[in-house]
């Protein structure tokens, strides 16, 4: 293995939001314009049953999430670019490593918690083991960095955890994975509560919504009087206050929190501004998406050569592992 390399796969689950943009394809982006890596960017189906899903739509949400990555600029001539389950090696090495951590641990992490308070009675095996898949992901390419958003970083703590382990025991080479950060590291949710996510209806904007269907979800984000003695810190008003500063920049950021001390913020012209950034941003990634749409074959030769070359690599790990775990 010469270069270094780079996993990470969103779930498919649908089209990407501003989320997933700033929290991990612009790392994806990032990383892939280095010659230093070998990057691997996947559309993760196995994950995405771990929670309920239509299974009329699977096919169709995991060639949605290839052809948003696409779009966004991810080029297949410097990445492998493919589905998780054309390499049913994820699910292979998921087994292996899941002898090394203990139930206790997967039911501790945060991540976990939220999803049972969510849906008591929907706890599957599936999703208990959702960490141990995601650093399957990762340990099965060698991957030392990950571009993922900040809610990530308990499951690469999982990650770490299990590859120290495994060299500890087996001998093997994996490296300790760390995270690569973008500045929209965090994207809050427009309901002016939690993360913004495909899983929570009116907390997303998505990446081929129109400038009309921007402005209708901003319009339903929580305000308040405009002005106070205090710039609030949490809630509707702190989370457009930080969407002005990732599509419109730090400086108008402070230019309305001055307003907000003084004069008063006007939320309408705020929230017309901030459309009209985020739409620009996004304009061009539409443009770019109607090829791809219109291409449909072209998306599933990237996914079937993709899987191709992801394979020979997982396949080499698996036999080194099994190897060293002592199978025949
Ligand atoms: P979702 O939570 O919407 O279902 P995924 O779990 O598929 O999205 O996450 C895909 C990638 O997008 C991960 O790297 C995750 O950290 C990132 N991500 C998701 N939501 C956000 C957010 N609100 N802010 C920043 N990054 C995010």
């Amino acid at each position: 293995m010469d270069k270094k390399r780079v996993f990470s796969g969103t779930r498919a689950t649908g089209r990407l939001h501003l989320g997933n943009y700033l929290g991990a394809v612009k790392g994806y982006l990032a990383l892939a314009g280095d010659p230093e890596y070998e990057t691997i960017f996947m559309v993760m189906d196995l994950h995405a049953i771990t929670t309920p899903f239509d299974k009329e739509k699977l096919a169709e949400n995991t060639r949605e999430v290839v052809t948003d990555y696409l779009a966004c600029g991810l080029d297949p001539k410097k990445s492998i670019i493919t589905a998780q389950s054309l390499v049913p090696e994820h699910a292979y090495l998921a087994h292996l490593l899941s002898t090394e951590i203990s139930v206790a641990r997967m039911q501790h992490l945060p991540t976990f918690k939220e999803k049972v308070a969510q849906r008591p009675g929907g706890v599957t095996m599936a999703l208990l083991n959702y960490p141990v898949l995601m650093a399957a992901d990762i340990l099965l390419y060698k991957a030392s960095l990950v571009p993922v958003g900040i809610d990530q970083e308990p499951h690469l703590e999982v990650a770490r955890e299990i590859a120290r382990k495994m060299n500890q025991k087996y001998g093997t080479d994996f490296p300790e994975p760390k995270r690569f950060a973008t500045k929209g590291e965090y994207v809050p949710s427009l309901t002016g509560e939690g993360k913004m996510s495909k899983s929570v209806e009116g907390s997303f904007i998505s990446l081929t919504d129109d400038l009309r269907m921007i402005k209708e979800k901003l319009s339903g984000a929580p305000t308040d009087l405009g002005k106070g003695d205090k710039v609030p810190e949490k809630g509707g008003v702190a989370n457009l206050l930080q969407f002005v500063e990732l599509f419109e920049g730090v400086e108008k950021r402070k230019r309305y929190e001055s307003e907000y001390l003084a004069s008063g913020i006007k939320y309408q012209v705020l929230k017309a501004e901030l459309a009209e950034a985020i739409y620009n941003e996004l304009k061009p990634i539409q443009e770019q998406r109607k090829i791809y749409e219109n291409d449909p074959s072209l998306v599933d030769r990237i996914i079937k050569e993709g899987a191709e070359k992801a394979s020979k690599i997982a396949k080499e790990t698996i036999k080194e592992v099994k190897g060293k775990m002592g199978f025949i």
